[in-house]
C-alpha cells in the first residue's frame, strides 16, 4: 500500500472554484475520512485523486509516482486504485466469487484462496463466494464491493459514501466490517461522506472539506472538541 500526497490541488468547473489549494497527505496504511457538507467538493476531489477527471493545477502522486500533475495524466487503469460506490457496484447477474475476480487478470483468477481470504477480511463467510448479489444485504454487498477493490492489491482504496443506502443499523455494523477490513488489509483509505459520526467514528484522521478548501485536518478527538470554526462547531456538533 502507498502513500498519497496532493499538493496544491485546483480545480475550476468553468469560473467557479470547486477546489482551491488543496494539499493533504495519507500516510502509507492510513485511513482518512474527509468530511464535508454537499457542494463543498469531496466527489470532484475522489475524481481527480482517481483519474476521471484532470486537475487545473497542483500535483498527485502514489507512491512517489506522479500520477497527475503539469503534463502528466495517468489514465484511471493505471493509478492502481480501488473504488468503492455508494451502491449498485456488483453485476446482479454475477456470483459473489465471479464479482471478486471480475477485473482479475485471468492467471490471478484460479487462485481462489484469495478469494477465501478476502471474503474473510471483510467479515463474510466463504459460503457466501456462490451467492448472488440479491441474496445478500446492502451492507453484505458493500463488502463485497469492498473485497472486489482489494482484490487486485490496489495501492490506494477511495470509498465514496458507501454506507449511504443502508437503513441506520446496518450502516453502523458495515461502517465497522468495513474499517476492520481496511486495518486488516493494511490499506491506505480515503472516504468521503457528508455524514459527521462516520467521519468521526472511521478515520484515523478527519479532513474536513469547506467550500472547496481544507479547512481543517485532526483526529476524530481533536476535531470534535476543537473545530477551527463556529460553523464547523455546529456542523461537527450534528453528529450527536
Ligand atoms: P460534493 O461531493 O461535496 O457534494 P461535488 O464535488 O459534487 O461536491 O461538487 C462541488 C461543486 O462543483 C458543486 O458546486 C457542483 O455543482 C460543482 N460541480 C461538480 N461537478 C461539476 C461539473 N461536471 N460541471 C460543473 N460543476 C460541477
Amino acid at each position: 500500500m502507498a502513500e498519497l500526497r496532493i499538493e496544491g490541488l485546483r480545480k475550476n468547473f468553468g469560473t467557479h472554484p470547486v477546489l482551491s489549494d488543496l494539499d493533504l497527505i495519507v500516510p502509507a496504511g492510513e485511513f482518512v475520512a474527509i468530511l464535508g457538507p454537499s457542494g463543498s467538493g469531496k466527489t470532484t476531489l475522489l475524481r481527480l485523486v482517481c483519474g476521471f477527471e484532470r486537475a487545473d493545477g497542483g500535483t498527485i502522486l502514489l507512491n512517489q509516482q506522479t500520477v497527475s500533475g503539469p503534463g502528466v495524466h495517468l489514465p484511471p487503469d493505471r493509478r492502481r486504485i480501488g473504488y468503492v460506490p455508494q451502491e449498485g457496484a456488483l453485476f446482479p447477474h454475477l456470483s459473489v466469487v465471479e464479482n471478486i475476480v471480475f477485473g482479475l487478470p485471468r492467471d490471478q483468477r484460479r487462485a481462489r484462496y484469495r478469494v477465501d481470504e478476502l471474503l474473510e477480511i471483510v467479515g463474510l463467510p466463504a459460503s457466501f463466494a456462490n451467492r448472488a448479489p440479491q441474496q445478500l444485504s446492502g451492507g453484505q454487498q458493500q463488502r463485497v464491493a469492498l473485497a472486489r477493490a482489494l482484490a487486485p492489491q490496489p495501492a490506494l482504496v477511495l470509498l465514496d459514501e458507501p454506507f449511504s443506502a443502508l437503513d441506520a443499523a446496518l450502516r453502523v455494523e458495515t461502517r465497522k466490517a468495513v474499517a476492520d477490513a481496511l486495518s486488516a488489509a493494511g490499506a491506505t483509505a480515503l472516504l468521503v461522506t457528508h455524514d459527521q459520526s462516520e467521519a468521526l467514528s472511521m478515520g484515523h484522521q478527519v479532513a474536513v472539506l469547506w467550500e472547496g478548501r481544507l479547512l481543517q485536518i485532526a483526529g476524530p478527538e481533536t476535531l470534535y472538541r476543537r473545530p477551527v470554526t463556529a460553523e464547523l462547531a455546529r456542523f461537527v456538533g450534528d453528529a450527536v
